[in-house]
C-alpha cells in the first residue's frame, strides 16, 4: 500500500536523507508536500523530482523564484507561515518534521493535530513546547516517532519492553569535535571548526550544538518528554565512536542497546517504515574494523550546556523554552562571527538567570516568551566585550 508523506525542511540534511530513502522506494511512498525556508531552487528541483501537490517556502521573499521554477508543472507553489500550516493539514499519513529551530513548531503541531504519524527530528520544538506538544499528541491520537538517532535507538530498545520496568536510559554523545580541547583552545575555535563534526554530516546549527554539547542537553529534555521515566533515570555517556546510539537498562539489569553506522538514513528508515523495516544502502556495521568502543563521563565544566539543560528540565515551565531560544540566537551569532564559541553557553546562562516568565499556557504565550527571550539574549550579546 502506498503511504502518503510530507517533509518539512526538505532541503536540509534530514530532509534530503529522507528523500534519499523515498527515492530508493518510490513504489511505497507518494509525496504530498515539501517545504524549505528560502532555498527555492533546491526545493523546486526536489519538487520536480518527487511531484508533491504543494511546495512551500517559509520566506515569502523566495516565492517569486519558487513560482517561476515550478511554472508549467502541476505543483502548487506557496509561501509564508500560513502556507506551512496549510501544508501540514493536508493529512499525509506520515510527516517528517525536520525544520531547524522553534520555527518548526507551528507546522509540527498542525501535523500532530491531524492525528496521523509524525516523525520528529525538530527537537527544538519539543524542547520549547514539550507539555503543549505531548498534550496535542494525547488529544489527537497522533503517533510521534523519534528520528534523532538517540531517541530512535531508545524507541527501538523499548519495543517489547515496558517503560515502568526501565531502571535507566542512557543517551550516548560523541563529545563533538572539541571533546579533548581545553577551555583555552575552545575559546579560539572558528565556526568552520565547530561545524566539522567528526562522525555526523549535519546542518550548521545542530553541528554547533554538538560542539557545545547543547545538543545532548536538548536531547535530554527531548527524552524527558518522549520517555517519561523521570529525569533522575536519564543519563548521558560520551561514546566517541557513535556506534551505540543509546541504551535502555531494565530493572533486572539487562541493558539493551541499538547500534548502527552513524548515518541518519538508518533512524529515518526506522521511522519511515515503522512498524515494518525498510532496506537501506547504508554502510553495514563492521565491529571488527572499528575494534574498540570507548566511553567516558561528560565534563560539565568544559561543556556547561549540559548542566544548564538538565537544570532547565528540572525547573520546567518556561525555562526549557528560554534555554532553547537563547541558544538559537547565540548559535546564529556565533555562526555569523559576532560572538566567540564559549560565549554561547554564557549567553544562555545569563539569559536564564535574568529572565523568568511564567510557564507557557498556550502556543501564543510560548511564542511571546520565545520572542522576548531572543530580544533579551541579543541585548546581552551586544554587551559582550568583543561583540561585533
Ligand atoms: P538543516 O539546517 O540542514 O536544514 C534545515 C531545514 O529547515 C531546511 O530545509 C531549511 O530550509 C528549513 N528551515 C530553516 N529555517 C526555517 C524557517 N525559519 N522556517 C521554515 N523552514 C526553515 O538542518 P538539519 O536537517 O540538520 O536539522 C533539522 C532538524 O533535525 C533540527 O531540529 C535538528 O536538531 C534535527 N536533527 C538533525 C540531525 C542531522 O543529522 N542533521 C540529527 C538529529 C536531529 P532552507 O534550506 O531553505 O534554508
Amino acid at each position: 500500500m502506498t503511504r502518503t508523506l510530507s517533509i518539512f525542511g526538505a532541503t536540509g540534511s534530514v530532509g534530503l536523507s529522507t528523500l534519499d530513502l523515498v527515492r530508493q522506494h518510490r513504489d511505497k511512498y507518494r509525496v504530498v508536500a515539501l517545504t524549505a525556508n528560502g532555498n527555492a531552487a533546491e526545493l523546486a528541483k526536489l519538487a520536480r523530482e518527487f511531484e508533491p501537490e504543494i511546495a512551500v517556502v517559509a520566506d515569502e521573499a523566495a516565492y517569486p523564484a519558487l513560482k517561476a521554477a515550478l511554472a508549467g508543472s502541476n505543483i502548487r507553489a506557496a509561501a509564508g507561515a500560513d502556507a506551512l500550516i496549510e501544508a501540514a493539514k493536508l493529512g499525509a499519513d506520515w510527516t517528517m518534521a525536520a525544520i531547524v529551530g522553534c520555527a518548526g513548531l507551528p507546522s509540527t503541531l498542525a501535523a500532530i493535530e491531524g492525528g496521523k504519524t509524525v516523525a520528529l527530528a525538530n527537537k527544538e520544538a519539543l524542547v520549547s513546547a514539550g507539555e503543549l506538544m505531548m498534550a496535542a499528541v494525547e488529544r489527537s491520537g497522533a503517533t510521534l516517532l523519534p528520528v534523532d538517532s538517540e531517541h530512535n535507538a531508545i524507541f527501538q530498545c523499548l519495543a517489547g519492553g515496558r517503560i515502568e520496568q526501565v531502571r535507566k536510559i542512557t543517551l550516548t554523545a560523541s563529545g563533538g569535535p572539541f571533546r579533548n580541547h581545553s577551555l583555552d583552545q575552545m575559546r579560539a575555535v572558528t565556526p568552520a571548526q565547530a561545524v566539522a563534526h567528526p562522525n555526523w554530516d549535519m546542518g550548521a546549527k545542530i553541528s554547533v550544538d554538538s560542539a557545545t554539547m547543547m545538543n545532548k542537553g536538548l536531547e535530554l529534555i527531548e527524552a524527558h518528554h518522549l520517555f517519561p521515566v523521570g529525569l533522575d533515570r536519564l543519563d548521558i555517556v560520551v561514546h566517541p565512536q557513535s556506534v551505540i546510539h543509546s541504551m535502555v537498562e531494565y530493572v533486572d539489569r539487562s541493558t539493551l542497546a541499538q547500534l548502527g553506522s552513524p548515518d541518519m538514513r538508518i533512524p529515518i528508515a526506522s521511522a519511515l517504515a515503522w512498524p515494518e523495516r525498510l532496506e537501506t544502502n547504508s554502510a553495514p556495521l563492521d565491529l571488527a574494523r572499528i575494534s574498540k568502543l570507548e566511553f567516558e563521563a561528560p565534563d560539565v565544566t568544559r561543556f556547561p550546556a549540559l548542566r544548564l539543560a538538565r537544570a532547565a528540565a528540572e525547573q520546567g515551565g518556561a525555562t526549557p523554552a528560554i534555554l532553547n531560544a537563547a541558544n538559537e540566537v547565540a548559535v546564529a551569532a556565533f555562526l555569523a562571527g559576532q560572538i566567540g564559541f564559549l560565549d554561547i553557553a554564557t549567553v544562555v546562562e545569563n539569559t536564564l538567570s535574568g529572565y523568568a516568565p511564567n510557564a507557557p499556557h498556550s502556543l501564543d504565550h510560548l511564542f511571546s516568551i520565545d520572542a522576548a527571550t531572543r530580544e533579551y539574549a541579543k541585548g546581552l550579546m551586544e554587551k559582550l566585550p568583543h561583540a561585533a
